[in-house]
Formats: structure tokens, sequence, C-alpha cells
């Protein structure tokens, strides 16, 4: 296996080694500088390029190619276009122009844009990222070439989620080299950022899925009742893995492997039918288009399986929902990791610049990473008590926080705690040191060693979100200290007074107890903290002046497209709660409604009979049941009716944000009126009655 885990990594990416193969010396010097150094391309290597990509592309099955992007659905878009060009004599030629490789037209009309493009000014176009590696994409369309692009309007609007990914990581790369720069290391032309997602996602059974609308149309189940079993015993954490997720997990990675991810971690989650996978990091814009590749795979190889893949960051209510933490950091050019402290960090002024500036960021940018990581799913995560809180704080672990204190305190930092060796009483077993720092799993924003884990992203998103956003900030800070400090006369006293001042002023942000607990919303509220508690509530963040200049600054997002997005947010919170709303109002209508009368019309004629047969018979059981099922029925019927009005009057509002509001407020509060009565229902009518698969079968029944 290992041996063939070589071969067959990456064969279907036009890779590095692929390009050196295939094009002239002087074509792949030329690609590379543009790569590396962010430079214009040369359109006549594109169309080098081109040919080259066609011919390994073909040799390798494909018939079709396609512009691979983002838009910003959130979810990958493609349309295919076949290779062939007619030839004299009603023959074909393949064919694939450098034109072709680098621009796409698709008809954009469909895709949010938040009125960025008024619906007769169709066109859009997508550009060749030649920052990401093509790909061949196999099923029952055959084998396609994937070229990932960037996705714009006819005016240079991004309309997807690469372009303003790519333009924060220039911002971040320019100021990070000028921070580079002040401590002597010239050598370090470029900063790229790592990214490394773990991604968390359900397995369930196909057929069972397949039964359920909810899951079907949301992706979450809007009804079911906890069975007597959840995750208490914490016995799926990690638990040795079942045949079946095996084999399913087995076939995921090989696909991945081919596509160049690089799947490294596996594991059981905290729910019953959770799982994680988690590559190992590579650039913020790779690993972004990997992790789509991820999520794609995941569906379509459970599919194979007889599973089904639930992404959704809250398939159940009452076990875990899922995440996708985002480890985060900063390597230079030379190969230096900007975030790594060394072994004595208190010496490690560079580093110690560098996190304040991280801490100054995360704290005056709170209510954008928080809206970073916020869809419908996420608001049923942020907040409760499995995932991190909706209010951001930093956790840094002992060491720095020893480290920073004392710069706080005395102006001075002269130690670094050590980590210990670890003892286990087993003389057997080999002693070794320990980390410095023990682990945080409550922070939503954690020093984890030499990165930063931001971990509030929801398991179905892009990752595109919170890198543009961490990218933006950071590199607002590295620029403001980057002024401050080129202009010094005493650079040794100026940089220490810089970070002295820096985390005294921000040290608010930095929280290293229970996240979960009450206590903490309390404490942050006297720090002045932002708790932005729903998606809703976070989205005006987007667009205020702080937020409208800092992105305009790095030219990341102009104020068009963040007022754009901040629409396009809105709509499709609505477009979620409405398509929920309205799923739960047709299995309430035509499921469990029909079938609670059906139980209760049995059980009245059970009354009935007994009472025809023996008159003096004691009926009470059966008479307590149908008067309790008959009131929950009745207080379902209620229920729905009140949702009915809610989505009605919804549809009625046309302000984005009001209408946002309102169905959060009235439909989503109505939904859950709904479920109540149901869920009771659940678990007093005869399970052969009840329509459709339960949680226990769901969970537990793989
Ligand atoms: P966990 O947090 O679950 O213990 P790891 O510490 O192994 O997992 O890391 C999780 C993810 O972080 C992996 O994708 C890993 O490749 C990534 N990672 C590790 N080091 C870095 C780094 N310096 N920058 C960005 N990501 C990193
Ligand atoms: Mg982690």
């Amino acid at each position: 296996m290992a041996e063939k885990l070589t071969d067959i990594f990456g064969i279907d990416v036009f890779d590095e080694k692929t390009m050196i193969e295939r094009l002239p010396k002087k074509t792949f010097a030329a690609l590379k500088k543009t790569i590396e150094n962010s430079e214009d391309l040369d359109p006549q290597i594109a169309e080098v390029v081109a040919n080259a990509m066609k011919d390994w592309a073909i040799e390798r099955g494909a018939t079709h190619y396609t512009h691979w992007f983002q838009p910003m659905t959130g979810v990958t878009a493609e349309k295919h276009d076949s290779f062939i060009s007619p030839a004299p004599e009603g023959q074909i030629i393949m064919e694939f122009s450098g034109k072709e490789l680098i621009k796409g037209e698709p008809d954009a009309s469909s895709f949010p844009s938040g009125g960025l493009r008024a619906t007769f000014e169709a066109r859009g176009y997508t550009a060749w990222d030649c920052t990401s590696p093509a790909f061949l994409k196999e099923d029952a369309a055959g084998v396609t070439l994937c070229i990932p692009t960037a996705f714009c309007s006819y005016t240079g609007e991004a309309l997807d989620k690469k372009t303003p990914l790519l333009r924060s990581m220039e911002a971040i790369s320019k100021q990070a080299v000028r921070i580079c720069r002040l401590f002597g290391h010239n050598d370090v032309t470029s900063v790229s950022v790592s990214v490394g997602p773990e991604q968390e996602y359900f397995i369930v059974d196909r057929e069972k899925y397949l039964k359920r609308e909810d899951l079907v149309f949301s992706g979450r189940t809007l009804f079911g009742a906890m069975p007597p079993k959840g995750q208490e015993l914490d016995d799926h954490y990690f638990g040795s893995i079942q045949e079946r997720i095996a084999a399913f997990m087995k076939e995921i990675n090989i696909e991945l492997w081919k596509l160049g991810v690089l799947c490294k971690t596996q594991h059981n989650e905290a729910a019953p039918a959770q799982h994680e996978l988690a590559p190992i990091y590579s650039t913020a814009n790779i690993a972004t288009d990997h992790n789509q590749l991820v999520m794609d795979t995941m569906k379509k190889v459970a599919k194979r399986h007889g599973l089904a893949c639930l992404l959704h960051e809250k398939p159940f209510a009452g076990v875990n929902g899922s995440g996708k933490h985002d480890n985060w950091s900063l390597v230079t050019n030379t190969g230096k990791n900007l975030l790594d402290p060394g072994k004595t960090p208190h010496e490690n002024i560079q580093f110690l610049l560098i996190l304040s500036a991280v801490l100054e960021a995360v704290d005056t940018h709170a209510d954008l990473l928080r809206l970073s990581a916020s869809n419908p799913g996420n608001d049923h995560r942020l907040g409760a008590d499995e995932a991190p809180p909706a209010i951001i704080s930093v956790y840094l672990g002992e060491q720095l926080e020893d480290v920073l204190s004392q710069l706080i305190e005395t102006g001075e930092a002269t130690s670094s705690k050590q980590g210990e060796r670890l003892k286990t009483g087993v003389h057997t077993i080999p002693e070794f040191r320990k980390d410095a720092t023990d682990r945080n799993r409550t922070s939503p924003f954690a020093f984890t060693g030499n990165k930063f884990e931001f971990r509030m992203v929801g398991s179905s998103m892009s990752i595109a979100d919170a890198n543009i956003t961490l990218n933006t900030i950071v590199a607002d800070v590295f620029e403001q200290m980057a002024d401050k400090l080129e202009k010094a006369d005493d650079f040794d006293q100026a940089v220490h007074d810089l970070i002295k001042e820096t985390v005294t002023k921000h040290q608010r942000i930095v929280f290293n107890g229970n996240g979960y607990s009450e206590e903490w919303v309390e404490e942050a509220a006297r720090r002045g903290l932002p708790n932005l508690p729903s998606m809703v509530a976070a989205v005006p963040s987007l667009v205020t002046d702080k937020s409208i200049q800092l992105f305009a600054k790095h030219k990341v997002f102009t104020e068009v497209e963040l007022r754009s997005r901040a629409e396009i947010l809105y709509e499709s919170y609505s477009k979620a709660i409405n398509i929920e709303a309205k799923t739960m109002m047709e299995m309430a209508n035509r499921l469990f409604i029909p079938a609670v009368i059906k139980f209760t019309t049995t059980l009245a004629g059970s009354i009935n009979a007994v009472k025809a047969a023996v008159p003096t018979a004691d009926v009470s059981v059966q008479t307590e049941l149908l008067t309790q099922t008959s009131s929950l029925l009745a207080e379902a019927k209620a229920a729905l009716t009140k949702l009915t009005n809610a989505v009605e009057k919804a549809a009625t509002i046309t302000n984005g944000e009001e209408q946002a509001i309102y169905f959060r407020d009235a439909v989503f509060t109505a939904m859950a009126e709904l479920r109540t009565p149901i869920d009771k229902l659940e678990t007093m009518v005869d399970k052969e009655y009840w329509p459709v698969p339960t949680y226990g079968d769901l969970l537990f029944e793989v």
C-alpha cells in the first residue's frame, strides 16, 4: 500500500512534476515566476501551457474541460465544454487554446450577486488561477479537466470567494515582508498563508436518509426525539472505526490522494455517526480549493457506499454539531514559520511583535471574524455548549500568557516556562518532554504551538471567508506597525515599546478559561467584547465604516462588493430558513399529522371495541393516551397554522435585512413551536405508525 500510495498521489493533478515533464523549460520558469511573485501572466505562456494541459488530459481520457469556480453560494460551479473542434471532411480535432485556458464566460445571471449585476447584464468572467493546479475529475460524465478560476463581473467586481482570498493573500504578504525586513531578513520576498482545515461530518445510511425530507431538502433533521442514548458515554470519540465507515474512508483517501489532497488524519468524532478528516496544511488558496474537493468527494463516495454524508453544522439536535477548524500560519519564502515561537519565546522579538499584531487584529475586528464563520447552520452551534461561544477570544496557553504578563507588568520578559517531562509512573513507557502549554478546546481562537486555530467555522462552509478576514485584519495591523517602526530611530526600543503597548491595550481579548461557561459571557460583556448571537446580528459588521475602510485600504473588497455580500448573506439566511420552514410544514401536514390521526383512530376504535365486548372493562390506559395524543395533535396543528402564516408574511417583506430578521425572530421561533409537540408525539405513538426513521435509527444503525 505504501508504494502504491506514492504511485497514485497526485496522478490526477497537472502539478509541478507534470509541468516540468511537459513544458519547455522557459515556459515553466516563467509560469513559476508568475505564481511565486504574483506577477502578470504572459498570454503566450498560457498558449503553451494550455496545449500541454490538453495533451496530458486527453491522454488520461478527458473529453471535456471546465472552468471550476466558487460563486458566493459557498459551493463550486462548473460548466463543461468538450475539446472538439470541426475539421475538414467531417472530422474533428481536439483543441484547447490559451484564451480558453485564461478566460471563460459563463452566463452568470443566476448566481447570487447581491445586486452587483442586473439580470440583463448577464456577463461574468472566469479567469485562470494559475496558483492552484488544474486537475481531472472522473465521474459518470467521463473525465473532465478542471481549471481553478476566479469569477468576476463585467466591471471587474468579485463574484466569488477566490478573488478576494487571493487579494488578501497578496495584502498580507506585502505587509509581512515589511515586518521581516525590519528584523534584517532581507532575503524574504514573499510570505504565504498556510492553512490546514479539519473537516467534521456525519455519515448515515442512504436509504434512511432518503426517507427524511428534512435531511434531503435542508441537510438537517427538523424533527426528531432523542433516543435513550446520545453521546454521553463518550464511546464514539476516537472509537474503533466500523467496517462500513472504514471502507468509505479508504475510498475517500484514495480519491483525494489522486487529486493531490494530503489526507492525513481520520477518526470518529464526539457524536455518534460523526467523523473527521484532516489534510496536511497547504497554501490558503489551495487549501480552500482542496477543502471544496474534500466535501464534494465525501458526498460522492458516500453515495457509492449506500451512505449519505451530512455536512450541515447541526444535523441532529441533542448531540454535537460539526465544525471546521481553520489552522492558520504565515510562512516566508525562505521557509520560516512566523508563528513559531522557538524554545524561548521571550527572546524572540519578531515572534512577539507578530503575536501582538494578531491579538490587536482579532480584538479590533472580532465582529468580522465572527461574521466570517456565520451561516444559518452555525447559528445552532456558536454559543451552544459544544462549540466555541459566539464571543471571540484568544487562547494563548500558559507559556505565552506568562511572557505577556511579564511584559505588561515589568516592561521586560526575561523567561519562558518550559514543558516538564511527562511521567506516567510506568517504567516501560518512555518519558518525554511535554509541550509547554496544554490545549483549550473551548476557545474560538487558540494558539496551538506554531499556528492559530480558528475553531468557529461551520462544517459546510467554504474556508475562504475566514481566511480572507484573518489575512486582511492581520495585514492591516502589520502595516500600521511597519509604518511606525520603519521610521524609528532606535528600532530596538521602538519595537519593545510597541509590543508592550499593543499587548497592554488588547489584553482583554486573551482568555484562557472555559469558553462555554456562563461566567465567561458575563466577563466578556464587562470587557466590552462583542457577543453577536446570530448570523443576522453579525452581518452589519461587514458594512461598518471600519470594515469598509479596512477592506478598501488593502484592496480586498470595494464598498460595493461588501454591500453586495451583506445582501447575499441576508438573502441566503432567509432562503435557508424558508426552505426549512416549508419542509417542516410539508412533513407535518403530510406525514406526522396523518400518522397521529391514524394512531388516535386506532386507539378510539380499541376503546369502543373493548367497551362493546366487556362494558365494565378498564380502558383508562387507551383513554389517557388518546387524550394526550389528541391534545398534542391539536397543539401541533395550531403551531403549524402559526408557522404557515409567518412564512406567508415573510414572503411579503422586501428589505433584505428586515426579511432576515423576521425569519429569525418569527419563522424560526414558530418552527421550534411546531417541533416540540411532534417530538413528544414521536415518543408516544406506536413505532409502526411513525412515518420516518428516528434519531436512533439514523445515528446508531449505519
Ligand atoms: P488537532 O488540532 O486535531 O490535534 P493537528 O495539530 O495535527 O490536529 O493539526 C490540525 C491541522 O493543522 C492539520 O491540517 C495540520 O496540517 C494543520 N497544521 C499543522 N501545522 C500548521 C501550520 N504551521 N500552519 C497551518 N496549519 C498547520
Ligand atoms: Mg485542531
